[in-house]
């Protein structure tokens, strides 16, 4: 039976660069997130080309219910859960004297307190079994500031925290827990705040691009979301048997400096 894997919020950005990774792999998929149900099903046939079962559940990553279910519905679907990839997130830009208190709650909810529903629900199926490989889509702001993003800068502290002790709590159950820190990744969660940008600046989006990734990273070009699914597949290898409670930075340089 081959292994299954679910990855939150994968109907688009790296999370869909993740599952299609798994997939090609030879991982059966639950995919989560929103979108059309002629989108849903578009993708759903993409992945299913590799061979493998795909399949998709709407759950909103805010409510711990959901997630919960979410989980359940997978070994469901497969009959098992070996890999979890908590990935949904969000983002929300203003100064803390500014930032809405309803946004602060949204962003940490979903970017840290439905990392730790779905691990809490995945790791008994993964402790029977012995094996799991917990991934954790963490980001240079796990491991450094930018002003203007405080709920989601402690939201990827507090991932990256998590993500210690979930391997610590498992590091001879053969399961392994860890962080993956990109820097600029060309998503619609950048595309947002590029827009963003060339408004308030009056100038292209090209030009509001360029000047966003070139303010942090020395390398001066987006992480594809392919290659966030490569390094995932690594570490669910077996040569990745022993990185355990790991920042895997992917970064171009930023947090180098
Ligand atoms: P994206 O906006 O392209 O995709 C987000 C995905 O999450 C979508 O599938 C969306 O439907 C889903 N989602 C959002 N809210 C949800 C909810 N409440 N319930 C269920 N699904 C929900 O974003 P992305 O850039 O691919 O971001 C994915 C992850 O990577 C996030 O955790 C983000 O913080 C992280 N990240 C992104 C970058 C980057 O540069 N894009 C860098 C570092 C880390």
């Amino acid at each position: 039976m081959p292994r299954a894997a679910l990855v939150t919020g994968s109907t688009s950005g790296i999370g869909l660069g993740i599952a299609t990774a798994l997939a090609g792999a030879g991982y059966d998929v639950m995919l989560n997130g929103f979108g059309t149900e002629a989108e849903i099903a578009a993708l759903v046939s993409s992945l299913s080309s590799h061979g493998v079962r795909v399949s998709h559940h709407p759950a909103d990553m805010s409510d711990p219910a959901q997630v919960a279910a979410l989980v359940e519905a997978t070994v469901s679907a497969f009959g098992r859960l070996d890999v979890l990839v908590n990935n949904a997130g969000i983002q929300h830009v203003a100064r803390t004297e500014d930032f809405p208190a309803e946004r602060w709650d949204a962003v940490i909810s979903i970017n840290l307190s439905a990392a730790f529903h779905a691990t809490k629900a995945a790791l008994p199926h993964m402790q029977r079994r012995g094996w799991g490989r917990i991934i954790n889509i963490a980001s240079t702001h796990g491991r450094v500031g930018s002003e203007g993003k405080c709920a989601y800068v402690a939201a990827k502290h507090g991932l990256i925290g998590l993500t210690k002790v979930v391997a610590l709590e498992n590091a001879n159950a053969g399961i392994t827990a860890n962080a993956i820190c990109p820097g600029w990744v060309e998503t619609a969660l950048v595309q947002r705040q590029v827009a963003a940008r060339a408004l308030e600046g009056g100038i292209s989006e090209a030009e509001a691009a360029e000047r966003l990734v070139g303010e942090k990273q020395p390398m001066k070009r987006f992480t594809r979301p392919s290659s966030v699914g490569a390094l995932a597949v690594f570490l669910c290898s077996d040569a990745a048997e022993t990185i355990t409670g790991s920042e895997q930075v992917i970064d171009g340089g930023w947090t180098a400096q």
